[in-house]
């Protein structure tokens, strides 16, 4: 099974597809924001990713406490009760299973926008009404799902995601 290291080099092996879709769901739609959706879901990918449900620092944890410096200390205590929900087993078919595990995922660093916004009586329905309405919104979640197929086709062995 590849580790952490592996699965990053396949991930920015891919980028150039990746770009090539953004380019085309641009040209396709005459909105560029829609092909840097894509493309902005897919490099997330390098930071919300199927193997947090690994109990312990992985390589996107590693990677988050670079790039996030301070929201790295809430960013790792979040992931790490994800990675320690029993439901959230490691390559489970929830954790690994590509769109449907990107969309848990997405879902879960929901769950303290609503807890904040539900203590501090702040009314988030309109921006996130105004979110989901969004064609953006969508396409960064396909774009982020390709970043999960990559990694999971990896995990399987598939020929073409070979390190
Ligand atoms: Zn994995």
């Amino acid at each position: 099974m590849p580790d952490g290291k592996t699965h990053t080099r396949l991930h920015k092996r891919y980028i150039p597809y990746a770009t090539a879709v953004g380019v085309g769901l641009a040209t396709l739609s005459g909105r560029p924001s829609t092909g840097v959706a894509f493309v902005a879901g897919y490099l997330v990918g390098l930071l919300i990713e199927p193997d947090l449900d690994m109990v312990g620092i992985t390589e996107s944890e590693r990677r988050a406490m670079r790039w996030l410096v301070v929201l790295a200390v809430p960013w790792l205590f979040w992931w790490s009760i994800y990675a320690a929900l029993p439901f959230f087993r490691h390559r489970s078919l929830l954790t690994h299973y590509p769109l449907l595990s990107t969309l848990i995922r997405l879902l879960w660093l929901f769950v303290p926008v609503l807890f904040i916004s539900g203590v501090m009586q702040w009314d988030v329905q309109p921006f996130l009404g105004a979110l989901l309405s969004r064609e953006e919104a969508w396409v960064f979640a396909f774009g982020l799902s390709l970043s999960d197929l990559v990694h999971d086709a990896a995990d399987r062995g598939w020929s073409a995601a070979r390190p």
